[in-house]
């Protein structure tokens, strides 16, 4: 059985994708510092697979932790997840951004190098296309990322770029998401943010359940066909499977060293149609106002995933009536997220 190392594995992508993994035979080793998540999402994921995965609280930026780590397991490929992800906070620590992921991410690479593991799955971003040009985006699209946290992204990518150049036995995987949102359809595992949410999908959801007055939409009067600003949401099982697919991608005797990859659907949905969305499928009102556009914000962007499909054979199939869905059973069950 392979032994799959993955980084942030408590937090909201990672653990769904333990869950996929764990269903597809490998065995998951989590390494994560627990400051964006909660342990108690351990035991759901043992619920879920019936198999509770190794986890280790520990820090990608300890180098000594990291060797440690690989003496003591023998690690096939390493999915790296673990990073911090708040734009606007990247905007005020910068430098607690660049450490984090880009040190972080050049510290576990020294240590897999060291170990001789040289497979690696990176969690990148949309956001290091900025503003682009033109939707969808494909993944030739320049680097415009417009923050700390999508430069740092930007960064990682162009450090794992090199590594590959340099060396010929690395096999890394680049995805860049778009926006994962929803939950596991047990309604066990999901999005738990940390005081209010940024984001529009978990803020919905605590509109929904009264936690929260009224959704503010910022801005509606984009160039988008209803005037709110228009993203590529996709379901995190989707994304999940998309990890899967880019594992094995990399295992085949016929992978190329490098993979960048759009993971979306290449689909856009405005934010109004969120709402509606929420609330028909769910039978419940969600308030909303309308505001000021979010400054930052891009009006309209969605991928063009059709070379994720080609080369992994991974297509997202997921809508966003099943998001919407899943994303309140999860808040539903578990008004307090993991804190419950
Ligand atoms: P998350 O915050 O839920 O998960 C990240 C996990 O990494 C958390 O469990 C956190 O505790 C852990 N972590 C952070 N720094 C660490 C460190 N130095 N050492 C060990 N563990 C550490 O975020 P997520 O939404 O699951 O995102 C996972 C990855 O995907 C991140 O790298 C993020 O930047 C990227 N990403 C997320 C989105 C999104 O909208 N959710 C979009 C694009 C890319
Ligand atoms: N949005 C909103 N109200 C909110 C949060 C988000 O209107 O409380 C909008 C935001 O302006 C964008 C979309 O919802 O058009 C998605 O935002 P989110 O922060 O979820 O993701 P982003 O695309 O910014 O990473």
């Amino acid at each position: 059985m392979q032994k799959i190392l993955i980084t942030g594995g408590t937090g909201f992508i990672g653990s769904h994708t333990a869950v996929e993994l764990i269903a597809a035979g490998y065995e998951c080793l989590i390494l994560d510092n627990f400051v964006n998540s909660h342990p108690a999402v351990v035991n759901r994921i043992a619920q879920i697979t019936g198999k509770t995965p190794l986890v280790i609280e520990g820090d990608v930026c300890d180098a000594v932790g990291l060797d440690t780590l690989f003496a003591t397991h023998t690690i096939s490929a390493v999915i790296h997840f673990a990073g911090l992800k708040a734009v606007g906070e990247s905007v005020r620590e910068p430098l607690r951004y660049y450490a984090n992921n880009v040190n972080g991410t050049m510290t576990l690479l020294l240590a897999m190098m060291k170990a001789n593991v040289k497979t690696i799955v990176f969690s990148s971003s949309a956001t290091v296309y900025g503003e682009p040009d033109s939707s969808p985006i494909p993944e030739s699209a320049p680097y415009r990322a417009a923050s700390p946290y999508g430069r740092s992204k930007a960064m990682v990518e162009s450090m794992l770029t090199d590594l590959t150049l340099s060396d010929p036995a690395w096999r890394v995987a680049l995805l860049r998401y778009f926006n994962p949102v929803g939950a596991h359809p047990s309604g066990t595992m999901g999005e738990d943010p940390t005081g209010t949410p940024n984001n529009l999908m978990p803020f919905v959801c605590q509109v929904a359940s009264g936690r929260l007055p009224m959704l503010s939409i910022f801005g509606h009067d984009y160039a988008t066909a209803d005037g709110t600003g228009e993203r590529d949401y996709i379901h995190v099982m989707d994304l999940s499977e998309g990890h899967l697919a880019a594992l094995r991608y990399l295992a085949r005797d016929d992978a190329a060293p490098l993979l960048i990859a759009n993971l979306g659907t290449s689909r856009s949905h405005s934010v109004l149609d969120v709402v509606t969305t929420f609330s028909r499928v769910n039978d419940l009102p969600i308030p909303y106002q309308f505001v000021a556009r979010r400054p930052g914000d891009v009006s309209a962007y969605w991928a063009d995933a059709s070379y994720a499909e080609h080369t992994l054979g991974w297509k997202a199939t997921r809508s966003l009536e099943d998001m919407c869905r899943d994303s309140w059973n999860w808040q539903k069950q578990n008004p307090q997220g993991y804190r419950n």
